[in-house]
């Protein structure tokens, strides 16, 4: 196969960074250094199939609106597609492709015999009554269907899509097959078809990596300071992990839909997840007033990178940290760990490395939300499920066994651990295309 194939094209100079563009960035500096072949490579930069849908929806006052639904199938040489489905109004197709090829990357460097894939519904959920949601989530099935099943691609939650949206999913893809097929879609309601751990089991991945990395740079987590971008499902729990190893979570940040604005929650004695968690809504916002009563100071939105800690860990979205804010994370910070996808800029991860400081990838850090998706779904297979301390417990050796290699390779490589981790990546998932006779 030569490589003259229409793959995506690299961005022309001077055009906007994307997420996109970034990830073919970093996927291209691999496959050069691997030296691989133009057929290989450009089979690995396009999605092998995207799917758009529009999903017309009765709304409460008796309107239809029509949603645009997608799905980006990234690559399935090492097993099933994977990847979550996200709710978000500025979702867009280049985003989600982006988003699946982080997942094939994501499944292989945690050793997962699954592939990528990432979905969105581009809605704001906050705006949408439960019934609008649940007809929403029908619909979107409906018109995805015959294109997902446990053999083929299996959905998971993602930015604002919850157990509660997976099980509508399920049901309605059970309604057409006729039949109960629990693995076909991740993240339900434990008791439902859920994995014990699950919610979770990002944050405590997260924090995982965290410990690592922590003994390689000769850091006690006891005594660590850290700050948080975030203050959703994965930032809830690592904060709440971290706290429970004698870290000291200086801060929080968290978006207010209404003000479309984010806020900073400080407390340099060390933020109360627990607490905090007790005054946000579902999808993460913490209600100021009551924060302030409780004696935390509300900063700007931005302040949460400002932070006077050793660690640093972005949990909100793509596109955080940039060559305009990185300069202002403080020189004591030895450490940033990427819980969400894609959260920084290539070139700003570039200065933020040749200041000294670790930082462990997404592809990396945040692979044990997948990694107990992929439990979840040999629980469903055999319908016999763990115990919560058996999951996280696997999911943490699956995670911790992760970061050795990487770092391994990074060392060996002298490369820092988003290159090396790349290279692990890019190789496995290669070399399964090439097994397969595809290049
Ligand atoms: N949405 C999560 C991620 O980005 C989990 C995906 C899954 O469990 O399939 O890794």
């Amino acid at each position: 196969m030569n490589g003259s194939l229409s793959t995506l094209e690299p961005p022309a100079a001077g055009a906007a960074r994307t997420p996109l563009s970034e990830a073919l960035e970093q996927f291209d500096r691999a496959a050069r250094a691997l030296g691989l072949d133009a057929g290989t490579a450009g089979l690995l930069r396009s999605p092998l199939r995207e799917l758009r849908v529009s999903v017309p929806v009765r709304m409460d006052d008796g309107t239809t609106a029509v949603f645009e639904g997608l799905r980006v199938q990234h690559n399935d040489a090492r097993g099933p597609f994977k990847g979550g489905i996200r709710f978000h109004p500025s979702a867009d197709a280049g985003d989600v492709r982006a988003l699946a090829m982080l997942m094939t990357w994501k499944c292989a460097i945690a050793g997962l015999p699954l592939g990528g894939a990432k979905g969105a519904i581009v809605c704001d959920p906050r705006r949408l009554s439960l019934g609008e949601q649940e007809r929403l989530c029908r619909g979107w099935i409906r018109q995805m269907a015959r294109n997902l099943g446990p053999a083929v691609d299996v959905p998971a939650p993602d930015v604002m899509s919850s157990a509660q949206h997976m099980l509508w999913m399920l049901d309605e893809y059970e309604t057409m097959v006729g039949a109960r097929v629990p693995a076909s879609i991740t993240g339900k309601p434990v008791g439902i078809g859920g994995s014990p751990g699950r919610a979770e089991a990002t944050g405590y991945g997260v924090v995982a990596v965290l410990l690592e990395a922590l003994g390689r740079l000769g850091l006690d987590p006891r005594g660590a300071t850290a700050s948080i971008q975030g203050f959703g499902n994965v930032a809830q729990h690592a904060a709440r992990r971290l706290a429970g190893f004698g870290a000291t979570v200086v801060a929080v940040s968290s978006w207010d839909a209404e003000d479309r604005q984010a806020y900073t929650f400080r407390k340099p004695s060390g933020v109360d997840p627990e607490q905090l968690s007790a005054i946000a809504n579902r999808f993460g916002t913490i209600d100021r007033r009551a924060a302030a009563d409780l004696g935390y100071e509300v900063l700007p939105g931005s302040a949460w990178i400002e932070q006077e800690v050793d660690v640093l860990v972005p949990a909100a979205l793509e596109g955080q940290i940039t060559l305009g804010n990185a300069p202002r994370i403080h020189g004591r910070v030895r450490l940033v760990v990427e819980a969400a996808n894609g959260p920084t800029a290539a070139d700003a991860g570039r200065l933020i490395e040749d200041r000294g400081v670790l930082l462990v990838p997404d592809i990396v850090a945040n692979a044990g939300g997948v990694a107990c998706s992929y439990f979840e779904q040999v629980q469903g297979q055999s319908n016999f499920y763990w115990e919560r301390q058996d999951v996280l417990r696997r999911v943490d050796a699956l995670m911790t066994a992760a970061f050795a290699d990487v770092h391994e390779r990074a060392s060996r490589d002298r490369v820092p651990l988003r290159d090396a981790a790349y290279l692990i990546a890019v190789e496995r998932v290669a070399r399964a295309c090439r097994e397969r006779g595809w290049v």
